[in-house]
């Protein structure tokens, strides 16, 4: 095997390195599972089955901000 191939082969794996934290760090949700901190995280509101475990929900909206008065 070559320098070159070698070389290949480290910045492949640099990259993919460089990008698994980019989407983690892009990743939706601030916690092990989105429901945690999810506004819909309740029996009322949310009847998928996923819940209270999802990890993947298109339709997961973060719990909104109260904002100070
Ligand atoms: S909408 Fe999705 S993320 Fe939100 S509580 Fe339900 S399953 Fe979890």
């Amino acid at each position: 095997m070559g320098v070159e191939l070698i070389i290949m082969d480290v910045l492949i794996v640099l990259s993919a390195i460089v990008l698994s934290l980019v989407y983690i760090n892009h990743s939706r949700g601030s916690r092990a599972f989105l429901c945690e901190d999810c506004r819909f995280n309740t029996p009322e509101l949310c009847l998928k089955t996923e819940r209270p475990r999802a990890i993947d929900c298109t339709s997961y909206r973060p719990v909104l901000e109260q904002k100070p008065q």
